[in-house]
């Protein structure tokens, strides 16, 4: 250890090789997450909106030194400083929750956004946002999420349409027609991407930061505090529910074999995606590009305490 050389004694080439490799891979909120609509019992976490707050701030390294912060500039910037020519005017979406300027690294991050008709009638918003999303998404790693909830107004919509099934095919293509027009530009944006995550869940990880990093699951430095896991990876979702004391969410009910059952819950929740969206859209065209995702998110707050004590008082 005594022949380990100082840090600023290593080749430069080196040294900002170990930078990059420190910076966050984040899914980066292009705006805030409503609790009240995320959590619909008592809220897990009471400074929910620290996380968006850390995770929307330019990358630990960047506070380090000179040399560390132009890594971090080389490819991060804050969203809306970035000039992205040839941006139509249909890929821009804004709503009362929008974050202003996030900082997004083009290499490294996703988007996500947590927005959903429901909260319209109280944040209100303007443009089309899977166009929008889709747009980001292609200027950083290919990669956008969003939340289940999202699909409800197509539900919602689908269902007012209220199409007889006796009716003509005719007279049924004339009633789908305004609803079509709209879903059929969604499904287009939905095929632009490789994949997107739908979050079918949110789990808050309380733990301390450096707790955080040395599990290596919020970034090596705890500073990508918003991660959307594909529930296809399912030891690396195991690993996440176990940070948040939830393991059991994932094992195996009691007697029944673990080979092929170990995620047994998994299988349901993209049961419950496919149903969704086959009836918002009423195809499956787009199914091959939706992956159902949890959203994990770092809390370094003691609040688990803080929201049980509560929880207590307010049951009494
Ligand atoms: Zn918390």
């Amino acid at each position: 250890m005594s022949n380990f050389p100082r840090f600023p004694s290593l080749p430069k080439e080196l040294r900002l090789r170990i930078w990059t490799y420190c910076l966050p891979h984040r899914f980066v909120e292009l705006d805030h997450p409503v609790p009240d609509h995320i959590f619909s019992s008592a809220l897990p976490c009471t400074h929910f909106t620290d996380t968006t707050f850390i995770n929307s701030r330019p990358p630990l390294i960047t506070q380090v030194c000179r040399e560390a912060r132009q890594v971090g500039l080389e490819t991060g910037a804050p969203l809306e400083d970035i000039f992205q020519p040839g941006r139509p005017d249909e890929a821009s979406f804004c709503s009362g929750t929008s974050i202003q300027a996030p900082w997004l690294d083009r290499t490294k991050d996703a988007v996500h956004m947590n927005w959903s008709g429901a909260l319209e009638p109280l944040y209100g918003s303007d443009g089309d946002m899977i166009s929008s999303l889709a747009w980001d998404a292609k200027y950083c790693t290919g990669v956008a999420s969003l939340r289940v909830e999202f699909f409800d107004d197509n539900y919602h919509e689908a269902g007012s349409v209220d199409v007889p099934a006796a009716l003509p095919e005719e007279l049924k293509s004339l009633v789908d027609k305004p609803l079509s027009a709209r879903l059929a530009k969604q499904i287009q944006n939905f095929l632009s991407l490789p994949m997107w995550l739908v979050v079918m869940d949110t789990v808050v990880v309380h733990s301390s930061r450096q707790a955080a990093a040395e599990r290596g699951l919020f970034g090596l430095l705890g500073d990508a505090t918003v991660q959307v896991i594909d529930v296809a990876k399912q030891e690396v979702l195991h690993g996440y529910y176990d940070a948040a004391g939830l393991a059991e969410r994932l094992q195996v009910p009691q007697g029944v074999p673990s080979d092929g059952h170990k995620f047994e819950s998994i299988a349901k929740i993209r049961e419950d995606l496919e149903y969704v969206l086959m009836n918002g859209y009423g195809c499956q065209e787009q199914l091959r590009h939706m992956q159902p995702a949890v959203m994990f998110r770092l809390c370094t707050r003691d609040c688990n305490t803080i929201a049980h004590a509560n929880q207590q008082s307010l049951s009494r």
